[in-house]
């Protein structure tokens, strides 16, 4: 067995390095039985020789073993003497002399878990308490294959509609849609201060017409602003309204009037659903208006093509 102990460099293995690493049972099974380890009570441990081949459970010698866990050593996993990390400064007392997840490892299987459900549960469409604003139709909810979507089946206006992990499934069908809505919210609101939430990378931002992105009933949109990430890929379409919705401008205009947007589903906020108070003031560069009115006052927020906003007024 190698006890030599990694270097304490940061680990810089490339995606497809990644996938080729864990694309074996053993190797798998290895970061499958660590975090499941470091999942528990109590202080992270780690895991002796042995201890992790019982756990595994694979039907492969320990020399075998032993190879594939040596794969994994500097990049997802580390190992450990007297429980002391070689990585980092640990917050709390470790246990144990062995291997344990690196960060990066605990990074990876979380993401893994948080992504994948053997389950293939899904919702079927669930009507809820919000009447389409164009058509007057309930809307309704629905997920399925880490899609959820909220949708008008009378003018088929789309309200929501985001990858989003199975772990929102666990709930009765009213839960299941607060916190798909929730979670939907905080990814939107990253891309719209300009971080991807997946990766962490700043997001560039393109302005495009309705009509250039595929979604169903561009007539009903005015803009869609094409937040893209360009290191792992993600991309998402915000309306105007959403994009401010950390605005703090808008945030207290609406709260000195009764509305908590930071509580409220996205799609039960109007200005926020639709471009129905959106005006285009030039597409040459962009200029775009949002009207956002309550008990009689109305906020005007406009943005130039960076999603700054350039104006600001109250009537
Ligand atoms: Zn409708
Ligand atoms: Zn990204």
């Amino acid at each position: 067995m190698q006890d030599e102990f990694e270097s304490a460099t940061e680990s810089s293995v490339a995606s497809t390095e990644a996938l080729t690493l864990i694309g074996n049972d053993v190797r798998a099974g290895i970061l499958h039985a660590l975090s499941d380890a470091r999942g528990g009570e109590g202080n992270p441990p780690a895991l002796s020789f042995s201890e992790l081949r019982s756990r595994v459970g694979a039907d492969v010698d320990s020399s075998r073993f032993n190879y594939h866990l040596q794969r994994l050593v500097g990049e997802f996993v580390e190992r450990r003497d007297d429980g002391h990390s070689q990585l980092v400064e640990t917050v709390v007392e470790q246990e144990g002399t062995g291997y344990a997840l690196r960060p990066e490892g605990t990074m990876l299987t979380r993401t893994i878990r948080a992504t994948t459900d053997g389950d293939g549960a899904s919702l079927s469409p669930t009507e809820l308490d919000t009447d389409c604003y164009f058509c007057g139709e309930p809307v309704e909810a629905m997920y399925e294959h880490a899609l959820f979507k909220i949708q008008c089946p009378g003018c088929s206006y789309l309200y929501e509609y985001d990858f989003t992990p199975p772990g929102v499934l666990h709930g009765d069908d009213g839960s299941i849609v607060a916190q798909a809505s929730e979670y939907n919210r905080s990814v939107r609101l990253a891309f719209a201060r300009g971080v991807c939430h997946l990766c962490g990378n700043a997001v560039d931002t393109t302005f495009v017409e309705p009509s250039e992105t595929g979604y169903p009933r561009p007539d009903k949109r005015a803009v869609c602003i094409n937040r893209s990430c360009d290191r792992c890929n993600h991309r998402n379409y915000l309306r105007l309204g959403e994009a401010l919705l950390g605005n703090p401008a808008l945030i207290s205009f609406c709260h000195e009037r009764g509305l908590d947007v930071t509580a409220t589903p996205i799609w039960k906020l109007e200005f926020a659903a639709t471009d129905r108070h959106v005006t285009v003031r030039s597409t040459d560069p962009w200029e775009v208006a949002l009207r956002v009115s309550l008990d009689g006052d109305t906020l005007e927020l406009v943005v130039d093509e960076e999603l700054s906003v350039v104006e600001h007024s109250i009537s």
